[in-house]
């Protein structure tokens, strides 16, 4: 596979080089420069496929050039072991279910990928890595999931002190092994200081650190395989026309989705469904990019003032506003909708949605509603409905059940470590002792 860089000014790479390096040399983001073409008969007879035969398929298709088959199914069947099953909840609407990965969020798909992927190549150059993550809550989770256990690969995770929830906390601070959760005496903002700090530190250079950062064309690419299987789900090939409706914060899983329809499946449609960190709706409707502070809300993972893929999603829309607008509808949705839209999507189906789930929903109705779309709309659900307990609580009167692979989490032993204070100093002398165990 073959990618360029959205800024134009570096050369193009493949995509062994475009995981390693993450942002292009020109500050660009990595795109595929050309996509495989998907007929009609080929997906019919991937129909019967699970989801994670169908991603070693896809995956094959964009990368055989690359890498081995063999070596192609290993990683794509290890990394996407876990289903992404397409719901009804009435006879032309659905739901695709995203959060039957490990941490429970569609985060999973491109940080177990990405996490295989990039330990296999560093295997082969018999390098190791550290991995620091600065996250506020899901990210860091899926990251420390993605890469737990992978050979010569150290997981740093850094997190300020009691403002993430004890659920989230203790899906990084259980696993061990070469995950280091590190609870910082501060803000979500001191942990990514202490993360630049790290990377601009030459007597660092030792530890080949490195980030698993969401712009990472490796986290996109396994993100378009479960649009291509809910496309298969739900679709009669040669008659449906179906849209989907994406919760969108940096807009990775939005670009994703156009990746996904430019291999030729009948995607007419994409709705960006926002909470009020509303970016690219505004963008669609005044034709302006206006970057700001991002604002508090029940969808928070959506919280995103600046979304980083925007060039991605630009460029592949020819950079006009106009071609943009006919393929993606922007809507807004406010805390009070994503609270009655839970509330009645239980009531009247019986669905228990995650706030970012029905924020994509109420896209979706009004698609159909407002818009006049009469083909099938699926609303992506990218998190578990238990991840959110108290938001549920507070409005359907009970709180969601986990799964029960983490029934138990409040009694798992914790191996977080508390950093001293939030000076760069303290930080370096635990990365210090995390030297990568081969
Ligand atoms: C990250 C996240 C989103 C937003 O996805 P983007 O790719 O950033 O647009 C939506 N829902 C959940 C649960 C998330 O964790």
């Amino acid at each position: 596979m073959i990618l360029h860089s959205t800024a134009g000014r570096s050369p193009s790479v493949t995509f062994r080089e475009a995981l390693l390096r993450g942002l292009a040399s020109d500050g660009g983001l990595y795109l595929p420069t050309a996509m495989p073409h998907l007929d009609p008969d080929t997906l019919r007879s991937w129909r019967p496929l699970s989801f994670s035969q169908l991603a070693v398929r896809l995956a094959s298709g964009f990368l055989s050039d690359e890498f081995p088959a063999d070596v192609l199914e290993r990683l794509v069947g290890d990394a996407l072991s876990f289903p992404a099953p397409t719901v009804k909840t009435t006879p032309r609407h659905c739901i695709l279910e995203l959060f039957h990965g490990p941490t429970l969020a569609f985060k999973d798909f491109g940080a177990r990928f990405l996490a295989r992927f990039f330990g296999h190549l560093l295997d082969q150059r018999g390098a190791v890595a550290t991995i620091l993550v600065a996250t506020s809550g899901d990210t860091g989770s899926a990251v420390a999931h993605g890469f737990y256990g992978v050979p010569g690969v150290r997981v740093v995770v850094l997190y300020p002190r009691g403002k993430i929830s004890p659920f989230q906390e203790a899906q990084m601070a259980t696993l061990g092994g070469n995950i280091t959760a590190l609870r910082v005496p501060g803000t979500f903002d001191d942990c990514q200081r202490l993360v630049k700090e790290a990377f601009l530190d030459p007597d660092l250079d030792h530890l080949e650190l490195s980030s698993a950062n969401s712009i990472n064309i490796g986290r996109l690419l396994p993100q378009m395989f479960y649009y291509i299987a809910s496309y298969l789900a739900v679709a009669d090939l040669d008659a449906d026309e179906v849209a989907f409706s994406v919760p969108s914060g940096n807009l990775g899983n939005l670009t994703a989705g156009v990746m996904a329809q430019r291999t030729g499946i009948r995607v007419s449609r994409f709705v960006a469904s926002c909470n009020i960190n509303d970016v690219l709706p505004e963008f669609l409707q005044t034709g302006v990019y206006r970057a700001r502070p991002s604002v508090e809300t029940l969808s928070n993972a959506m919280d995103v003032g600046d979304p980083s893929n925007f060039p991605r999603l630009l460029e592949m829309h020819a950079g006009s506003k106009r071609v943009l607008r006919d393929n993606i509808l922007g809507t807004v949705v406010t805390d009070e909708e994503t609270r009655s839209t839970i509330r009645r999507v239980y009531e009247t189906t019986g669905y228990v949605l995650d706030p970012h789930g029905a924020v994509a929903y109420l896209g979706a109705e009004r698609l159909r509603m407002v818009h006049g779309f009469n083909g099938i709309t699926v609303a992506l659900a990218t998190a578990h409905p238990a991840k959110f307990a108290a938001a549920i609580e507070s409005v359907l009167g009970f709180e969601p059940e986990l799964p029960p692979q983490y029934r138990d989490w409040a009694t798992r032993k914790s191996f977080a470590e508390d950093l001293d204070d939030t000076t760069y100093p303290s930080f370096r002398r635990v990365l210090e002792r995390a030297v990568p165990n081969t």
